[in-house]
């Protein structure tokens, strides 16, 4: 073997090695934590494994969202459990952020706590037929927007339309100028599967809504990347430009009738190669695309 190659191989096999090396000492997080929102003095985050919720304590309750419990009950008796140590109020709400079971399974503790379930009309007509085992039916159902006054604290509920499935609830908290929205804006990273229940053309809208909104800090629905950070009107300028730069991208090739292969095999995005997710999840949103100018769906 030429001595160059075996310098470059040597060189590989030790950043590899270095890169295990610094793989491991990261210390891994533990399983569930509760954090107060800097900058308010009554909003938390949730977070059990790779979700989270918002939760915000009022003089006169408090308002829950997201039971996060698909698969692990005992994160809602948990995520029950943190609230009672924050507040000894009554949980008086919880609200569904849309249908998917992921972030809305499980709220029994929650209905049994007395909360009543709020959700958009479409995820209530959905779950009636799904008849999922786990996951409570809402008691109460809303289009357009609402907003929920408790204590000194005013929560917005707004449907902004198709985005990431059709009944996405944002919530917005415009004292404390705080976000809640999951799953259409990844913080820091590429959608993955989730771009399987995805509305493209409308979710460039609905990001473009939030963009007009009056907030500061966007508690995602999954931790934000690098280091589970909330995001910035930037992240979802930053989301919205790459949706934009995908689905162009797919578009040209769509139309030469490259789609599904070789586009969901070959094609790639490098100008977001450093953002989390990117290999693992590319795929699924070059799919989506070429579902949309590959077959027009
Ligand atoms: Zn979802």
């Amino acid at each position: 073997m030429p001595r160059l190659s075996r310098a470059i191989i040597g060189g590989v096999l030790a950043a590899v090695c270095l890169g295990v090396a610094a793989y491991a000492q990261q210390p891994s997080p533990p399983p569930f934590a509760t954090t107060k929102v800097d900058g308010t003095d009554n909003v938390y985050i949730f977070r059990y494994g790779n979700h989270q919720s918002m939760f915000v304590v009022t003089a006169a309750g408090v308002i829950a969202t997201d039971p996060i419990g698909y698969g692990r009950p005992q994160a809602v008796v948990t995520y029950v459990d943190e609230i009672k140590k924050v507040s000894g109020q009554p949980i008086k709400y919880l609200i569904y952020s849309h249908h998917h079971f992921d972030h809305i399974a499980g709220g029994k503790p929650f209905k049994d706590a007395g909360a009543t379930i709020v959700a958009h009309k479409r995820a209530a007509e959905r779950l009636a037929v799904l008849k999922d085992p786990h996951t409570v039916l809402p008691d109460e159902t809303m289009d357009g927007s609402r907003t929920i006054t408790l204590g000194d604290t005013t929560l917005e509920l707004t449907y902004l339309g198709l985005n990431h499935s059709d009944s996405t609830l944002v919530m917005r908290l415009p004292k404390q100028k705080v976000l809640f929205a999951v799953d259409f804006i990844p913080v820091g990273a590429v959608p993955g599967r989730g771009m399987i229940d995805f509305y493209p053309l409308e979710a460039e809208d609905s990001m473009k809504k939030v963009l007009a909104m009056d907030w500061d800090k966007l508690i995602p629905g999954h931790p934000g990347a690098p280091n589970g950070r909330l995001g910035t009107k930037q992240d979802v300028q930053d989301q919205l430009t790459f949706l934009q730069d995908a689905s162009a991208a797919v578009k040209a090739e769509a139309q030469a009738g490259k789609c599904w292969d070789p586009v969901e095999k070959d094609l790639k995005l490098p100008k977001y190669e450093n953002w989390a997710g990117y290999a693992q999840n590319l795929p699924f949103v070059l799919r989506r695309y070429c579902a949309l100018w590959g077959r027009g769906t």
